[in-house]
């Protein structure tokens, strides 16, 4: 086999890494360098914090540690029957990497994740030996996601969590028949004793993390649903994250449109689901952490999102009997529920309205816009009359500007 340059390494392997969507700096603790004591910050001047408009985050050293991998994932371009060129990373050359990319300001931190070679345990111990060393040789205080190996030892997961800010484990498919399927080496199970024992180390060490203001331990761990790969609907992919949610204390569930791969199997779909859908997960997602939403009101299990509107204006359609809503005298979990208004919006027309009965040229001030919620609320000069009842109210909300965030 070639001996591949480090460049060339950095090219496969920072490919292959970008069908993992798990990542995020935010949440992390606040540390720097200033005072010429250690390597990086989580913050501050000279931070890159750039987000792809998913919510992704771009500003990592994306990599995996080495595209082998002893496992046949139907849906991965890595598994071991995949045509693909092969890459591996020594530790020393991540260490350095991180290192040499950080201080020229080009990344914020680093999320590596790996095939499995030769075992989860050599796997994950490769890894936490990249994160050991940067931590502990190079006091680097920059942010660092490690992606665990859920058959990796409990202490090797917990040695993991030692070091880095976030973990993840990646639940992959929303059905566990699904990965049974398409992904028989891995075991469902498993993958939730291994978040379970996660979730309980992190609670551990979030009280004395409290206490003395020290954090010794990740503050939190995501995983990451493929869309489109499995028959799997939007109803059931979200209620996998409810459950997850709920199980694990998860930060984050990540949704990844599923990407047809070179050579894959007649068992996946030939062509990759729309990205709005992968939007429109995310948006219903938002609403089930952030705006009181429970998951069985957004859409049904069985049944898919309307890719058309956003989550919240479908479900205003579907309850037009509740609206239009008084921005005056509405509580806060009504607000919420209105299309257009975001929770920050909806604290500020609470604050506002303290003061005065607020217009519709208040809400605008407040909100930014009004355009979307304008149907649905009443304010002191502006009633939608029969608007919010009309056939034709669907089809005006039906615009480009529905991928924006609420
Ligand atoms: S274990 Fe991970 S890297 Fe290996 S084939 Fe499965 S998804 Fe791909």
């Amino acid at each position: 086999m070639a001996i591949l340059d480090l460049k060339h390494k950095l090219a496969i392997l920072s490919d292959a890494a970008k069908y993992d969507a798990s990542c995020a700096s935010s949440g992390a603790e606040k540390r720097d360098s200033l005072g010429g004591k250690g390597v990086g910050s989580t913050e501050g001047m000279g931070i890159c914090h750039a987000y792809a408009p998913d919510g992704r985050c771009i500003s990592l050293l994306k990599i995996l540690l080495t595209n082998f991998c002893i496992y046949d994932c139907a849906y991965c371009v890595n598994r071991v029957s995949s045509n693909v060129q092969r890459a591996r990373f020594s530790v020393r050359e991540v260490v350095d990497l991180t290192l040499n990319f950080y201080k020229r300001n080009y990344i914020e931190g680093l999320f590596l994740s790996s095939g499995v070679i030769r075992t989860g345990d050599y796997t994950m111990e490769e890894m936490v030996r990249v994160a050991r060393s940067l931590r502990l040789d190079h006091d680097f205080r920059g942010y660092i996601h490690l992606k665990l190996i859920p058959e990796a030892s409990p202490e090797l997961a917990a040695e993991a969590g030692l070091y880095a800010d976030r973990v993840s484990i990646n639940v992959e498919l929303p059905a566990d028949e699904s990965l049974a399927v398409l992904a028989p080496e891995k075991d469902a199970a498993g993958i939730k004793r291994a978040m379970g024992r996660m979730r309980l180390r992190i609670e551990d060490h979030a009280e004395p993390a409290r206490k003395t203001g020290r954090r010794k331990f990740a503050t939190g761990q995501s995983t990451q649903l493929i869309v489109g790969a499995d028959a799997a609907k939007d109803g059931d992919i979200l209620a996998r994250s409810a459950a997850l949610y709920g199980s694990y204390q998860l930060k984050r569930v990540y949704y990844s449109a599923f990407s047809p791969i070179p050579d894959g199997s007649a068992r996946l779909p030939l062509s990759r689901p729309p990205l709005v859908r992968e939007h429109r997960l995310y948006q219903a997602d938002w609403l089930m952490r952030f705006y009181g939403f429970g998951q069985g009101e957004i859409v049904a299990p069985g049944q898919d999102l309307d890719l058309a509107v956003d989550p919240k204006t479908a479900w205003a359609l579907r309850h037009r009997g509740d609206f239009p809503v008084d921005v005056n005298t509405a509580d806060r979990e009504t607000l919420l529920r209105t299309p257009g208004l975001g929770a920050r919006g909806v604290d500020r027309i609470l604050q506002a309205r303290t003061q005065t009965r607020l217009t519709l040229d208040d809400v605008k001030r407040v909100c930014g816009s009004v355009k979307r919620a304008k149907p649905f609320i009443v304010t002191a000069d502006w009633t939608p009359g029969a608007a919010v009842d009309s056939d034709d109210l669907r089809a005006s909300l039906v615009a480009p500007q529905q991928l924006s965030l609420f």
